[in-house]
């Protein structure tokens, strides 16, 4: 198989653009199909495994205990402010990994198309995905298209699969938490969701407020070397803050505090989050992790996420406490708490 470069694709425009718009034929296995494959697909993910187009993919084993993530993606706008469908489904699947322990490495991606979505469109979104699995060190490996009659889709879903690995010695969960460690979040909260209903909600707004989303794997890695210690992790995704808190200590013999003034939060979202009536500690991020630490590390730990560039507005927002056992509580400044209460319903349908 020739080896068309990303070079080459960038320097001529792609067959797939001799259509404008995705064609069922472009799912049905034929000629089409591996045109769009070829040109668009292997050409911008460009991976030795990918480019073998094999029925799968064969991939090196470097040891550990393997971590599987699988993620469906579906977002309206597909591009958003700060970011667009293809960089959400890498870095979500990516962040799952990281936070697990895994040294994410390998990644299939599946597209499923409606007939008559734009050409010029997906492409954007291929390369958005190409450059965060780059930016995160992720292999695109396999993949599969298939394209739905229209009426029979909504523009673009996209399935990623990712694949990592965990050394041994990685014991992470909420097994491991004791009371007095320390949680801390990697920045501001609640900028993906707020930034995406915004936008959906046609608010007039002075200054847009962009998502959060990035693979986090980088900013993990480096507080994991700085905090060996650290006893759990989980990005914060749809719930939000409130979410993961309560899941942390659902059936556990301890509770969550978080400190509502420490927790950082950006002004326009504050600001939004009013208009739009939603609580930003349940707004969704795609580019934030809470991390539960041994108190005599949190400093190290913080050090670490502040000196990453996805890490700058890191916090200790919290602790883990020996009572109420079960309950997630926020502290005001004035020493009055209330219960941190597990989102309901779905605040914000379809935004990841
Ligand atoms: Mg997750």
């Amino acid at each position: 198989m020739s080896k068309p470069s990303s070079d080459r694709l960038a320097a001529r425009a792609p067959a797939t653009s001799r259509y404008d718009t995705v064609r069922l034929s472009h799912g049905s296995g034929g000629k089409l199909t591996l045109e769009l494959i070829e040109e668009l697909f292997v050409a911008t993910f460009s991976s030795a495994p990918l480019e073998e187009l094999n029925d799968a993919a064969v991939l090196a084993n470097p040891g550990g205990r393997i971590a599987l993530a699988t993620d469906s993606h579906t977002v309206k706008p597909t591009f958003f402010p700060g970011g667009d469908i293809g960089r959400l489904a890498v870095a979500g699947t990516v962040n799952d990994l990281a936070v697990m322990g895994a040294t994410p490495a390998y990644m299939s991606v599946a597209f499923l198309l409606e007939e008559g979505y734009d050409m010029a469109e997906l492409e954007r979104v291929v390369r958005s995905m190409k450059h965060t699995a780059d930016e995160a060190g992720v292999a695109i490996v396999a993949g599969d298209t298939k394209v739905l009659g229209r009426g029979h889709g909504d523009g673009i879903f996209i399935n990623t699969t990712g694949v990592g690995f965990i050394p041994d010695e990685v014991n992470l969960g909420v097994g491991v938490v004791r009371p007095g460690d320390k949680v801390l979040v990697n920045g501001t909260l609640g900028d993906h969701g707020i930034a995406v209903m915004s936008r959906r909600e046609g608010l007039d707004l002075s200054v847009e407020l962009e998502s959060d989303v990035a693979p986090l794997n980088g900013l993990i890695a480096a507080v994991r070397r700085a905090a060996p210690n650290v006893r759990f992790m989980r990005d914060l995704t749809r719930g939000g803050l409130a979410a993961v808190a309560n899941e942390v200590v659902r059936r556990q013999a301890f509770g969550l505090r978080v400190f509502d003034a420490r927790v950082p939060m950006n002004e326009l979202v504050e600001q939004y989050s009013e208009m739009l009536g939603i609580d930003p500690m349940l707004a969704a991020n795609e580019g934030k992790v809470m991390v539960i630490v041994a108190p005599d590390e949190a400093e190290a730990a913080l050090t670490a996420m502040r000196a990453h560039q996805y890490g700058r507005r890191a916090a200790i927002i919290g602790d883990i406490v020996r009572r109420p056992e079960g309950v997630a509580l926020v502290e005001t400044a004035y020493g009055s708490r209330r219960v941190l209460e597990m989102p309901i319903e779905e605040q914000l349908p379809r935004i990841c």
